[in-house]
């Protein structure tokens, strides 16, 4: 943490041109965990920070629902790695250390109507869909990813090339192109190589030498650790306004001015933080006085803010009396099967925990406009019912207690060859107006941990622009 706690003044006094709650140092729109932990570096700073979240509760995409009994369990499924050193570290300085729990976990795969455990080196020699020689390819892929130190090497090449040139052809369509098309449909091809590499570094990192995988899990979910963020801000006299979605940005004399909310009302604030998907941040710039008379930087930004294609989630969420299987992890290979990931969370967490409830999540990463996003909650299900009969032939509609869809329209960002040249900036070129989304952890992808990371660094830079954004502003009114 950066240096000591300092309570800021609440934002309560009433500005002089009648804005609510009086002027804020920061306006941060969202309260995921990128906003979050810029409101906590600000205000751990001495600033005086308002959160504007759209929806009636804090943690975005980390967020959890109510199943009903007191019982609460995330709406998508989420664990960490070892390497995730930025969101553990939060966890101690929130006091939270002691519920992170670490989960040895089975990982298989789902091909041509048969499971396959890929856990462990010996599970990769039984894989019988690749002739031995690709199994030992496939090995020896992993390895060599490894071996790639910097990704900077990677950089202008797409996934397909780089892993085709590692593992041969074969390996590459019976194992990499179902998941990337699983993942990101008609933009697999597109995927820059640098997403791969992160992603097998990150899985490499996390397997024992015996080639089991250790995740890890806090008691009580994410949720454990955004009470405890909550609990810390309300300390610190943030502001955390949730049910409130914002419509625009607004400017006064060249500068950010603060946010107007859905309800018309006008939240005044000398910088704001938008960590919503690029795109959305373009919607609040367009929706502003900006789009009738544009900063002469504002074109060039919306520009890019529109470039960075998005992907939708679908996770039907089960809560069954019986287990599925043993796999944690089911990787989905076959393209028939409208999900990509099965995700029995129950066999990394306690089931005793959920009232002996199985939990599970099938994922799929779509467009926004596919017909499964659109389906009604009983039509996805409908839909999943005969493809699980065929992945667990014992399964029955029975062992299914009650189920829940929950969809988020920007869930993934598509990293292409390149990606750095296109990623919005932190401190953009509109004086006070910063970003700070999942699409700008690269070359890392998205997660809890960068998510973290990125809110922690916007709120030391805004901290530290603040300091010294008299002094310019007194320099900028001595040449006029
Ligand atoms: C299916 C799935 C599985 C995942 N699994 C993992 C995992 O295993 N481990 C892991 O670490 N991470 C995982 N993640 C990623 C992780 O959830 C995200 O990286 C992280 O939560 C992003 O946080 P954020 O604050 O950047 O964005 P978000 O959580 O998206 O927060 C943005 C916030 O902005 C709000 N907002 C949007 N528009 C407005 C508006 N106009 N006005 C006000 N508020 C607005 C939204 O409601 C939201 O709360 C997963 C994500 C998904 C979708």
């Amino acid at each position: 943490m950066n240096g000591e706690l300092r309570n800021p003044a609440p934002i309560q006094d009433a500005s002089p041109d009648g804005t609510a709650g009086g002027t804020a140092d920061v306006i941060v729109v969202g309260a995921g965990f990128t906003g979050l932990s810029a409101a906590l570096e600000l205000a751990t700073q001495g600033h005086r920070v308002r959160i504007v979240e759209r929806d009636p509760e804090i943690g975005g995409l980390a967020g959890s629902f109510d199943v009903g009994g007191g019982r609460r369990i995330e709406r998508f499924y989420h664990h960490w790695f070892a390497s995730d050193e930025e969101i553990l570290r939060l966890c101690a300085e929130l006091g939270v250390s002691d519920a992170v729990e670490a989960h040895v976990t089975r990982t298989g795969m789902f091909y041509a109507n048969s499971i396959y455990r890929l856990s462990r080196p010996t599970d990769l020699l039984r894989f019988a869909p690749l002739p031995l020689r690709d199994r030992l390819r496939l090995g020896l892929l992993a390895l060599r990813a490894q071996r790639v130190k910097d990704w900077r090497e990677l950089e202008h090449r797409t996934a397909e090339e780089w892993l085709v040139s590692l593992g041969g052809r074969r390996v590459y369509d019976v194992v990499w192109r179902p998941l990337l098309e699983g993942k990101f449909g008609h933009y697999a091809d597109q995927v820059g190589a640098t997403w791969m590499w992160t992603k097998l570094h990150l899985r490499g990192g996390s397997r024992t030498k015996s080639g089991s995988e250790t995740l890890y899990y806090l008691r009580g979910g994410s949720e454990t650790l955004l009470t405890a963020l909550h609990k810390r801000l309300t300390a610190l006299g943030v502001d955390v306004l949730t049910d409130t979605p914002v419509d625009s940005v607004t400017f006064e004399d060249g500068r950010v001015s603060g946010v107007r909310t859905a309800a018309g009302e006008h939240l005044s604030a000398r910088q704001v933080l938008l960590t919503v998907a690029p795109e959305q941040a373009a919607t609040l710039l367009e929706s502003g006085p900006y789009g009738a008379e544009p900063h002469p930087a504002a074109p060039a930004l919306l520009r890019q803010l529109r470039r960075v294609p998005y992907l939708a989630n679908v996770c039907l969420v089960l809560e069954n009396n019986r287990r599925l299987s043993d796999t944690y992890w089911l990787n989905v290979n076959d393209p028939s099967f409208p999900y990509v990931g099965v995700i029995e969370h129950t066999n990394m967490d306690d089931p005793g925990r959920y009232g002996g409830t199985h939990v599970v999540y099938l994922s799929k990463y779509l467009p926004a406009d596919a017909e499964l996003y659109r389906m009604s909650d009983e039509e996805v299900f409908a839909h999943s019912l005969p493809h699980l009969r065929r992945m667990f032939p014992r399964f029955d509609r029975s062992w299914v207690d009650d189920y829940h869809v929950w969809r988020a329209e920007h869930a993934q960002p598509v990293i292409t060859p390149g990606y750095r040249e296109d990623m919005p900036p932190l401190e953009t070129r509109l004086p006070g107006l910063y970003l700070a989304s999942m699409a700008q952890v690269f070359p890392e992808d998205r997660g809890t941990n960068y998510a973290v990371r990125e809110g922690r660094s916007a709120g030391r830079l805004m901290a530290d622009r603040l300091r010294t954004l008299p002094a310019a502003r007194a320099a900028e009114a001595s040449r006029d």
